[in-house]
């Protein structure tokens, strides 16, 4: 606490992010970033743009980025939001769209950025819990008076997906809500709700480039939804900082759009070594939620998570726990290499060994 601090501030509950430790080398598997680098062509994209005039602001309208992921989509462009990672969209879209008469509803174990949004803004938090089975109770977010809804699909950290259009019910439901469905994992196996945007006018998706196309420093994400709702984040986006996206993301970010080969091979790659992981696992007793994500999320029945965690980070390897009642005895490990995960697999076998 400080006396420089302004009330706000001084009540702030800041989001804690992953660790990213600098005193060895780790097979960092906390994160959920992509072993695998960005397309070649991403970095010629940059290399170029930073060639050009970074003297001059860029543009504000990021339309370059904005025209590809519209084609991407068979979106019109006005569909189309472009923001400084899904982070930032998120930020916005709290800010355009959820009512602080009435709380905004996500579940209780899910992003947790959620929650930190929802009290930098003022908005009251109704928390759905997840089934013993981590499944997402749907039909709860079709009864509940609500100011807006916010649900990852895949979840996190659980990495479960709901079908698609197991979400048209909540869009009925909820017609004058907006429901935001933050798809950062769903390029590893889920079915996108962009295709729900031309029937629901309510319903706005938000991806990024963080994950499946291996640019978490780039810092590019977006949101696709009806005019009524870009027009929205526009509004917010405009009276905070018009320039969000510099020139060397959004070169970058369009670059990243376009190749297209080099994202699906990535992209079954690590599918296929998240599935071999979890196989695996389940071989030396893990249980196993079904991932549709890039990570997985693992339980022992004999060996505590934590201990299990100290441990692997004793050995270089580090993963995911959160100290949080109901996932207490959970770790999340984003899919490596399959050389790392290996070494992963080796370390952890020895761990939870008889
Ligand atoms: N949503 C979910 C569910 C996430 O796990 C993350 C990554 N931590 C994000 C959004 C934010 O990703 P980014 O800001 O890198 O796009």
């Amino acid at each position: 606490m400080s006396k420089f601090w302004s009330p706000l501030a001084a009540s702030l509950v800041p989001y804690v992010p992953g660790e990213q430790p600098k005193d060895k080398q780790y097979i960092k598997l906390n994160t959920n970033e992509n072993p695998y680098p960005p397309s070649p062509k991403v970095i010629e994209a940059i290399q170029a743009a930073a060639n050009e005039d970074l003297r001059l602001y860029p543009d504000p309208t990021s339309g370059a980025l904005v025209q590809s992921l519209a084609s991407y989509f068979k979106v019109s462009p006005s569909q189309v939001f472009v923001g400084n990672g899904s982070d930032e969209v998120l930020a916005f879209a709290f800010a355009a769209f959820f009512d602080p008469a009435k709380p905004v509803l996500f579940a209780d174990i899910t992003y947790s950025f959620y929650k930190v949004y929802a009290e930098f803004y003022g908005l009251q938090a109704d928390l759905i819990p997840l089934d013993e089975q981590f499944r997402m109770p749907l039909e709860q977010f079709n009864t509940r008076e609500n100011g807006g809804i916010v649900i990852p699909n895949p979840n996190a950290p659980t990495a479960m997906l709901v079908p698609v259009d197991e979400f048209r019910s909540i869009l009925e439901h909820n017609r004058d809500q907006v429901v935001i469905i933050d798809e950062a994992y769903i390029d590893f196996g889920g079915e996108s709700a962009v295709k729900l945007v031309a029937d629901y006018p309510n319903v706005l998706v938000i991806q990024t480039l963080s994950k499946s196309r291996s640019l978490a420093g780039l810092r590019v994400g977006w949101a696709i939804g009806s005019e009524e709702l870009i027009d929205g984040l526009n509004r917010v986006k405009n009276s905070f900082n018009s320039y969000t996206l510099d020139r060397l993301a959004l070169a970058g970010a369009v670059a990243a759009i376009e190749d297209e080969d080099y994202f699906q091979e990535i992209t079954v790659k690590v599918n296929q070594t998240r599935d071999q992981t979890a196989v695996r696992l389940r071989e030396l007793g893990f249980v196993v939620t079904d991932s549709t994500a890039n990570f997985l999320f693992i339980s022992h029945p004999d060996q505590a998570a934590e201990h299990i965690f100290q441990k692997l980070r004793e050995q270089g390897v580090l993963v995911r726990y959160f100290k949080q009642p109901r996932i207490e005895h959970y770790l999340r490990v984003s899919i490596g290499t399959d050389e790392e995960m290996d070494v992963f697999l080796n370390v952890i076998a020895d761990i939870v060994k008889p």
